[in-house]
């Protein structure tokens, strides 16, 4: 019996600010799954989006993998004396 399937959706991890820190392609297995309990136990909201609002808008969103988003880098500009301690 063959029920491999061409992926079709995406899981986003998204910080609490809204920006996409994590995508992994749902794969419908054990290995997906394991990927989005990550994403939950790290505090991050789950998102399941089609490639093609994917490719569409979310790749194209401000903050989109970036290690450090435009709202952190606002919050460290503002607080110097935190982030010359971190
Ligand atoms: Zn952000």
């Amino acid at each position: 019996m063959n029920t491999e399937k061409e992926p079709t959706h995406v899981y986003l991890a998204r910080r609490p600010c809204g920006c996409v820190i994590g995508v992994t392609v749902d794969m419908a297995d054990k290995a997906t799954g394991g990927h989005v309990a990550e994403f939950i136990a790290s505090g991050h909201a789950v998102e399941r989006v089609d490639f093609e609002q994917y490719r569409a808008a979310v790749v194209h969103e401000t903050g989109f993998l970036k290690s450090v988003c435009p709202h952190q880098a606002a919050i460290l500009a503002a607080e110097p004396v935190q982030a010359a301690l971190l």
